[in-house]
């Protein structure tokens, strides 16, 4: 007799664990059903080198939700984060550096090193986006409206936030421009330094396949100031011992909670009888059965593979084929014998250099250029780099002495016009390598092992269609009300019974758990 739940969640993602944390804290029967050998997804720490604790694919946090932190009390559970202070780093070969952070004493002191207009400017810049985000934020946690058929509770939501936004007063139309435009614009109109510029520009393209002067990057850069450390907003940490420090907390939380998580359980179908979903069958054909089924992996993969795409209508059918994954982004894991000693700012021994994120990018054009290799289907010759020392700040991630780097690189298109990852993956490597030799000449020597993680391993390993790291791309045409498609960003589906629950759904990509979070308030919900 096939096993039979109240819930299924196809993934053990962040997400999906938070889904289950929910469902089981209202005593309903949960069972998580996980591809790989842990779960995490995209959260995960492994073990890559010996003795190192490895940041796989995500490794910096601060969207969390403090709420399910503290609703789930992952404390408890052994999650903790370690603030990052300097936030960021920026050398650059002339021999200055920038540091930023949450102390606006130390940024207007750093930023007046380039320029004392600039230095005036950044805590009103800051300021602007925060006011921004005060109205944003709570639609994080709400579930978006219906556009399709938005009824009287969508309508009541749509009012609502038009008239939160309202409260912006005068400062609206810079609010639409950081929701709907491209970064560049804005940042040149703030300030005049090219530095303070690539820097933050650097924040506007993570994940995404566009450039700063593209409409849509002033939003992934709002995006990255939405979360907090500690009450601190856009203050970004490290959790203790690697990402899966969060991943394995939720997994402790849902255990006790009574959740029943299987791994290397790989689910192929979703079994739909008369419209609604029953259950799944895994890639051994076993089977689980359950009214509710949520899916915690992508819209295209849910939508395509785990089951016939002519049951759905067609409308729909077509919507989630129209959904696009475009993506670059690239990671390499570095295991070091020491740290790197930039000419910047020299020294070896953890200093505030090591803390935050380093980002290598001299200047916008830079951005602009590496995106027009992209754009033509190549990686970019002087890729944008930044990278991240956990091991500077929490030492249990490396052996004594040692340390570890992650270094996430941009643009590294999963579309090649020639070629193929595999084979291409270590010359492209060791041109991000030669780079970082610029600014660090100590640091090629100081290599002990590197772990490539192409668009195609990222896709590979974490089934992330087309190697999009948000699990569909974070448009505007694929936000809020739109995603993943619009008519369905309340968690629903065309299938009664069957739920997304991951960052293919409303807020997107990012370790927010609140996808989750909302997906499961939603599966309570009677119709
Ligand atoms: C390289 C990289 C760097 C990133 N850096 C950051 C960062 O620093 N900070 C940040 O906030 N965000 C970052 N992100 C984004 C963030 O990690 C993701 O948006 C987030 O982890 C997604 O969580 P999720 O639970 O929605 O989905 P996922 O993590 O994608 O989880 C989906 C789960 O479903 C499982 N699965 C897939 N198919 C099946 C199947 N057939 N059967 C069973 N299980 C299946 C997968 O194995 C996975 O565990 C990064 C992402 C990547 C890839």
């Amino acid at each position: 007799m096939p096993g039979t739940y109240d819930a299924i969640i196809i993934g053990g993602g962040h997400n999906g664990l938070v889904t289950a944390c929910y469902l089981a804290k209202a005593k309903w029967k949960v069972l998580v059903l996980e591809r790989r050998y842990l779960v995490g997804g995209a959260c995960v720490t492994e073990e890559t080198f010996p003795g190192f604790k490895v940041s796989t694919a995500a490794y910096v946090n601060s969207l969390f939700r403090p709420e399910i932190i503290r609703d789930l009390r992952l404390a408890d559970y052994g999650f903790a984060v370690l603030e990052r202070n300097p936030s960021s780093f920026s050398p650059f070969l002339d021999g200055r550096h920038l540091f930023l952070g949450a102390d606006q004493a130390m940024n207007v002191r750093e930023i007046s090193k380039f320029s004392a207009k600039d230095a005036e400017a950044y805590p009103k810049y800051e300021t602007m986006l925060e006011r921004i985000a005060a109205v944003m934020e709570p639609t994080i946690t709400q579930v978006p409206a219906n556009v399709l058929r938005p009824g009287l509770r969508g309508l009541w939501k749509i009012f609502k936030l038009a008239r939160s936004m309202q409260k912006l007063g005068p400062g609206m139309g810079e609010a639409i421009e950081v929701l709907t435009g491209a970064a560049r614009p804005l940042l040149d109109r703030w300030f005049e330094s090219e530095e303070l510029k690539a820097t933050l520009a650097t924040d506007a393209i993570i994940g995404a396949f566009a450039a700063p002067s593209m409409p849509g990057t002033a939003y992934v850069l709002f995006h990255h100031v939405m979360g907090e450390t500690n009450g601190k907003r856009g203050v970004w940490s490290y959790v203790k011992g690697g990402m899966g420090g969060l991943s394995q907390a939720l997994a402790g939380a849902a255990k006790d909670l009574g959740v029943e998580i299987r791994c290397n359980a790989e689910v192929a179908k979703i079994i739909v009888k008369d419209g609604a979903a029953a259950g799944v069958v895994l890639a051994t054909g076993e089977e689980f059965l359950a009214p509710k089924v949520a899916s915690n992996v992508d819209a295209r993969l849910t939508f395509t593979q785990f089951m016939d795409p002519r049951i759905l209508p067609p409308d729909f059918a077509e919507a989630i084929g129209r959904i696009s994954y475009d993506s670059a982004s690239l990671k390499i894991n570095v295991a070091l014998s020491e740290l790197p000693s930039f000419s910047a700012l020299p020294g070896s021994q953890p200093g505030p250099q090591h803390h935050g994120t380093v980002h290598l990018c001299p200047d916008q054009d830079y951005i602009e250029r590496g995106f027009d290799d992209a754009k033509y289907g190549m990686p970019s010759r002087e890729p944008i780099l930044e990278c991240t020392l956990p091991s500077a700040v929490d030492p249990s991630v490396a052996p004594p002495g040692k340390h570890l780097m992650s270094m996430f690189i941009q643009y590294a298109p999963y579309k090649l016009k020639e070629g193929n990852w595999d084979d291409i993956k270590d010359k492209f490597a060791d041109t991000c390598f030669d780079i970082l030799n610029r600014y660090a000449p100590n640091f090629k020597q100081s290599v002990i092992a590197r772990q490539i993680v192409t668009p195609l391993d990222l896709e590979r390993v974490f089934n992330l269609t087309g190697g999009n790291i948000f699990q569909g791309a974070m448009t505007l045409n694929q936000l809020f009300m739109f995603r993943p498609v619009p008519g369905f960003a309340d968690y629903r589906t065309p299938i009664k019974g069957l739920f997304l629950c991951g960052s293919a759904a409303h807020p997107g990509g990012g370790v927010m758990g609140a996808a989750g979070w909302n997906a499961a308030r939603e599966m309570m919900r009677r119709w």
